[in-house]
């Protein structure tokens, strides 16, 4: 079986989730499960295996397992992006649209040095707008985003397009 089937049939699908016609992924499932667990942080790792970088940064709050995990594997620092409101110190907050107005993430002004090569990763990517606020962030400081990694990708919401318009290579472990 493909690590996408394997992976696939650890996702528990719940209808009209948050809202009346959403189908919401629910990576819960996968991530309780001993093998999903790791055989999602170790293809994270194996997709990008052939790039170098510095930190992994994880947007809240599923980010923060699966980049977490991918940080201690790989013997790299790892950074969080939080909801607006969350870090204690100085930070950097990034606005981007939802469906019905807007949202920002964060960043600590100092959690990324100019020149470092930041991974950056999320469960699930469907528009795209968090993911291209948290690279946004890690631009302003000066870090490049040497790279996008999600489990899941809705291919149909275009995110993954659009962060490779703006130049980051994209990976999803399945669609
Ligand atoms: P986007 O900004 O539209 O790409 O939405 C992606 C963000 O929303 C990520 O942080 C995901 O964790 C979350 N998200 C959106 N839809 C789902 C879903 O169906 N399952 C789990 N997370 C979701």
């Amino acid at each position: 079986m493909s690590l996408a089937n394997e992976l696939e049939g650890l996702i528990r699908t719940i209808p009209d989730y948050p809202k009346p016609g959403i189908m919401f992924r629910d990576v819960t499932t996968l991530l309780q499960n001993p093998t999903g667990i790791r055989k999602a942080v170790d293809g994270l790792a194996e997709a990008f295996s052939d790039i170098d970088y510095d930190l992994v940064a994880g947007i809240e709050a599923r980010g923060f397992i699966l980049g977490g995990a991918l940080a201690y594997a790989q013997n790299r620092g790892f950074v969080t992006i939080r909801k607006k409101g969350k870090l204690p110190h100085v930070t950097l907050s990034q606005q981007y649209a939802l469906e019905y107005g807007v949202d920002h993430v964060e960043i600590h002004a100092d959690a990324v040095k100019p020149g470092q090569r930041v991974l950056l990763i999320d469960d699930l990517i469907a528009t795209g707008g968090t993911a291209e606020a948290g690279m946004q962030l890690i631009r302003r400081l000066g870090g490049s985003v040497v790279g996008a990694g999600f489990v899941i990708d809705l291919p149909e919401l275009g995110g993954a397009r659009r962060l490779e318009g703006l130049g980051a290579r994209v990976e999803c472990l399945m669609r």
